[in-house]
């Protein structure tokens, strides 16, 4: 990787504390999802570094919060300017660690860069309020503060945008920031934070901390425990999101969580069967269907549902698996061999169940999987109740709208949701009778910076990007002038 580069600094390999490098001898491996083999070593540090970040970014707290907006947005800029000018080398390290095409890549690093100029932008527009007074002698004025010191604990399916979509709002508001990685993808945090200080981020501002799964834990508890953090914000599985939200408890911190989906893709008999089936494709296979507004359960209507289940198998098959460094490849590796197993798991299950397959079906090698298409899908399934996080489509029939709907709805998560149909009185009625956060209508992708990202139910709390995704790094402070 490091001769592939054309700038070889932005490979670190530990922690980022007070604006200084730290290696370790004790290191955990970094390695390539498409041969399951190490090419990068990182520093295993844990709860000493943690509390160590924790401090730095207090120390760095009050100049940072000084600045004024103007300022933080001149840095964001820069920041913006240099991820899209290394767009192809952060490319190759997101690629290298996490298996993704590199298309897909570029395309995550320029998505990425996109939340650190939406909210250098958003910076200068935090405004306050000022109340009509119910007393002559009284005014009243709300004025945003950063809320302090904010902790980010980030998953491996998206290593750039999941952390500018955290750092950016949060530098923006002037709160300082300590991060943690996924453990599988920690070099594009390090070289997305390597740019950041040539941005001009003073130190102790953005502290990265790399730790291997084990030591995770220790900081996660650190930063959970400690009363200088005021924030948390985490993306990644529900379940470690509710032992986070459990150790919060005891320091009352403001928690942003974008948790687990299992998105719901309904498909009406007066769709456009092209457009939902090229829909489908984008929802479902990205990523290798590693993305938790990925579609997990499609329900097609009677009449549309045996064409389309033919067209999806059809255009699934020919998705090109392949190391996602190879130029052309459309599909890449599962990031782990545990979360292969889980893919196998659910098709066997359903299968067991009586699904019939349509493509795919196995493991191709060590490390991929073909892209899937099942049909006669029913609700005891465990691709109908869990996360199948992999290249696996399973088709539920369905009738009427109220059926499909509660169907839809029977889900402890609310992310994602989409819904293909040219009827406007249905758009409207589905669209608002689904219990998610975000509704595609006649689409497949629906994340950009400018919109709230986020879930209802147990997929999470609070919204990223958009204006209100600055909401939670601020505090709202009421001042009462008396005595006029
Ligand atoms: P995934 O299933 O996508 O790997 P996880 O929720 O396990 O998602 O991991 C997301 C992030 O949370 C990673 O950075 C991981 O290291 C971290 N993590 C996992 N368990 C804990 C924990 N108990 N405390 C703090 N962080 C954790």
């Amino acid at each position: 990787l490091h001769a592939r580069l054309a700038d070889p600094q932005l490979l670190k390999n530990g922690s980022l504390i007070d604006g200084r490098w730290l290696t370790s001898s004790d290191c955990f491996a970094v390695c390539d999802p498409a041969t399951g083999q190490p090419f990068a070593e990182v520093a295993n540090h844990g709860a000493a570094e943690a509390a160590a970040a924790v401090a730095a970014a207090g120390r760095a707290l009050p100049a940072w919060r000084a600045t004024t907006a103007k300022e933080r947005a001149a840095v964001l800029q820069r920041w913006f300017a240099l991820v899209n000018a290394h767009q192809d080398d952060l490319a190759l390290i997101l690629t290298s660690e996490q298996g993704k095409p590199l298309a897909e890549a570029r395309g995550e690093v320029g998505y990425g860069a996109s939340f650190i100029q939406w909210y250098a932008e958003e910076a200068r527009r935090l405004y306050g309020e000022t109340v009509p007074t119910t007393d002559g002698d009284k005014r009243y004025l709300v004025i945003p503060q950063a809320i302090g010191v904010c902790a980010a604990i980030t998953p491996w399916n998206f290593p750039i945008a999941m952390i500018t979509r955290k750092l950016a709002p949060a530098l923006a508001a002037g709160c300082t920031v300590v991060l943690k990685p996924a453990e599988a993808t920690p070099l594009s945090a390090l070289a997305l934070a390597e740019l950041a200080l040539r941005a001009g981020l003073p130190a102790g501002v953005l502290n990265v901390v790399t730790a291997d799964a084990d030591a995770s834990i220790d900081v996660g508890r650190i930063w959970c425990d400690s009363p200088v953090v005021r924030h948390l914000s985490f993306t990644g599985s529900t379940e470690v999101g509710r032992i986070l939200m459990r150790q919060c408890a005891s320091t009352v911190k403001q928690l942003s969580l974008e948790l687990g989906g299992n998105a719901p893709f309904i498909v009406f008999d007066d769709a456009d069967l092209e457009s939902a089936v090229e829909g489908a494709l984008a929802a479902k296979f990205r990523n290798a269907g590693q993305t938790c507004v990925c579609v997990n359960r499609f329900y097609v209507q009677a009449g549309i549902h045996d064409a389309f289940v033919a067209r999806l198998a059809t255009r699934a098959a020919e998705l090109r698996l392949g190391p996602g460094l190879v130029e052309g490849s459309q599909q890449g590796p599962l990031i782990d061999a545990a979360a292969l197993a889980k893919v196998e798991q659910h098709v066997a299950d359903a299968l067991a169940r009586g699904a019939q397959l349509h493509c795919g079906g196995q493991r191709v090698g060590e490390r991929f999987y073909a892209p899937t298409v099942l049909s006669g899908a029913q609700a005891g399934m465990l691709c109908a109740r869990e996360e199948t996080f992999g290249p696996v489509a399973p088709v539920f029939r369905f009738d009427t709208e109220a059926e499909v709907i509660a169907a839809a709805n029977a889900s402890e998560s609310g992310l994602a949701s989409y819904l293909y149909t040219r009827d406007i009185g249905r758009i409207f009625r589905v669209g608002e009778a689904l219990e998610y956060g975000m509704v595609g209508i006649n689409t497949g992708l629906i994340s950009t910076a400018e919109v709230p990202f986020g879930g209802v139910k147990q997929s999470g709390l609070g919204r990223e990007g958009s204006r209100h995704g600055i909401a939670d790094y601020v505090e709202l402070k009421y001042l009462c002038l008396g005595g006029l």
